[in-house]
């Protein structure tokens, strides 16, 4: 049994207080921090503590109307819209340097807010940094074709910007989440609004900050944080906004579609996950059970990607199970400011108890827990990590995201058992195999349904290559040259001769 101590990380909180003190944080609207327009603002809660982090502006409709005409406006101003590729570029370049050099901050920021251990946000942050890099290297590298068409004719074709980009993302990593839209959205030469969720929008503020620092153009990135029935209705139902770049839950995501689909915007989905991490009888089995237990509960699982649904070989189960429950039982919950914690709380009481909702599902279900269970602290939303063996594949927990360190164990018999149970899902985010031999690592890699395969490792992603989802884990690609395919469109032109 542990016992969870409250750090008030009074370090963390320092290298935070610039930010935080000075009355509530504003909307980012044409270069100006303002106020809402009707005065609101709401509540920010530290989830260690549950003490209030800060007040933010709370954006409505008539915000949103604001910042989408000034970013439509920016989207066509000279001093953004006929600057070279080059000079974007530099932008991004800025932007990353100052987040490197602000890299406490921003990591300090996103565990207070949301409460993700800071060795984590520090090393999201900073490869964030290299996502803006990334994309400052292809402003100079997008070029249309010109077709070898007959005589009479010259024909080429433009790639051109898509105009005011909608960016509305989530609470669980939200530097990653904005970074993936804003680095290409801005490469390309759009211009973009974005809506931080309502839970943990202070990060992604500060990162506004520091791309005004960089110098880029008043109007072309805006941010407006508000409830997704609030602003977040008025910014994809705007009819100015001509993509929308949505990362959320796969419900909030078929919404989205279907509202875009009245004005004909273009539309990008990360969505949900229930991922499975697949461990055959020749893994090395201890390897697998430390990044099997990382997989679901790193980030107290809220990640989309998460291994939540952990499939094992018949002949290795008993022994697996062993080393993954020693493993998990290794991972303490605790403040994200103490080195010795593996997991934070979780990102707001209403995740909190939704995620307890499940847990109670479990037993009504009839799973076996197969995790100790153990004292937490009665404050902060802290869960332990959590496995369930004797499920069957209809049960709930079997086949919802739950978002929370929560994992169930399954047996398979042979290679087409783990394809059969590992595309068993709605969901098609991620997926893990675990073997030493090479030729079934490959198949099980092409057999799979979803969008990203780790095979004897996890979790890696590289601005370079695309990520994103089968079936209901959602539409399009971000990170690689798929990102510049989403944020430009192509006009042919013909030319007489
Ligand atoms: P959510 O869908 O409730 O909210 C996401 C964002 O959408 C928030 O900013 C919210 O305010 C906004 N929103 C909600 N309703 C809206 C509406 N009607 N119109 C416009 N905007 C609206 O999701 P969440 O609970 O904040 O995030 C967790 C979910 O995100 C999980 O399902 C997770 O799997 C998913 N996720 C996916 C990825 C990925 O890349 N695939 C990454 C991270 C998180």
């Amino acid at each position: 049994m542990s016992h969870i101590e409250i750090d008030p990380a009074l370090a963390a909180l320092d290298i935070a207080k610039g930010f935080l003190s000075g009355g509530p944080k504003r909307l980012l609207i044409d270069g100006d921090w303002v106020a809402a327009r009707s005065g609101e603002t709401f509540e920010v809660i530290n989830p260690t503590t549950e003490e209030v982090l800060a007040e933010v502006a709370l954006a409505d409709a008539a915000d949103i109307d604001l910042a989408v005409e000034a970013a439509h406006r920016a989207f066509h101003d000279p001093h953004w819209a006929n600057i070279t590729p080059a000079a974007r570029a530099r932008y991004l370049l800025k932007i990353a340097d100052l987040m490197d050099e602000n890299i406490e901050e921003l990591a300090t920021l996103q565990s207070l807010e949301m409460g993700a251990v800071v060795r984590e946000t520090r090393l999201m942050t900073s490869m964030m940094s290299d996502v803006f890099r990334y994309y400052a290297g292809w402003t100079t590298k997008m070029f249309g074709h010109t077709n070898p068409s007959d005589g009479s004719v010259f024909n080429y074709t433009l790639r051109e910007p898509l105009g005011v980009v909608a960016a509305i993302i989530p609470w669980n990593g939200p530097i990653l989440a904005a970074t993936w839209k804003l680095a290409p959205a801005l490469a390309c030469g759009n211009t973009v609004v974005m809506k931080p969720a309502e839970v943990a929008p202070l990060v992604v503020l500060r990162l506004a900050e520091l791309i005004q620092e960089a110098g880029v153009p008043a109007g072309v990135v805006n941010m407006v944080p508000g409830y997704g029935k609030g602003a977040g209705e008025a910014l994809i139902n705007h009819p100015l906004v001509a993509k929308l770049a949505f990362t959320g839950s796969t419900e909030t995501g078929k919404h989205l579609m279907e509202v875009a689909s009245r004005t004909m915007k273009k539309v990008g989905l990360e969505l949900g996950g229930k991922s499975p991490t697949i461990v055959f009888d020749d893994a090395d089995l201890d390897k697998a059970a430390a990044l099997a237990a990382y997989g679901f509960a790193g980030n107290t699982g809220q990640m989309c990607v998460a291994g939540s649904r952990i499939l094992v070989q018949d002949g290795v189960y008993d022994a697996f199970a062993a080393k993954l429950t020693a493993a998990v039982g290794a991972m303490a919950p605790g403040s994200p400011f103490h080195e010795a914690s593996a997991l934070g709380p979780l990102a707001s009481k209403a995740q909190y108890d939704r995620v307890n909702g499940y847990l109670a599902l479990a037993e009504q279900e009839g799973a076996r827990r197969i995790t100790p269970d153990r004292t937490l602290s009665d404050k902060g939303y802290f869960i332990a990590p959590t496995i369930y063996a004797d499920v069957t594949p209809d049960m709930r927990i079997v086949r919802e995201e739950i978002f929370g360190p929560v994992a169930v164990l399954i047996r398979f018999t042979d290679e087409a058992d783990a394809v059969a149970k590992g595309n068993d899902t709605e969901f098609g985010l991620t997926a893990t195999v675990w073997t030493a031999e090479a030729g079934r690592a490959t198949r099980m890699a092409r057999a799979l349904k979803a969008g990203t395969v780790w095979v004897n490792t996890m979790f890696n992603l590289d601005a370079a290559s695309p990520f994103g989802g089968y079936k209901s884990s959602g539409t399009g690609r971000e990170l690689g040259p798929e990102s510049i395919d989403a944020y430009t469109q192509i006009k042919s032109v013909y030319v007489g001769l």
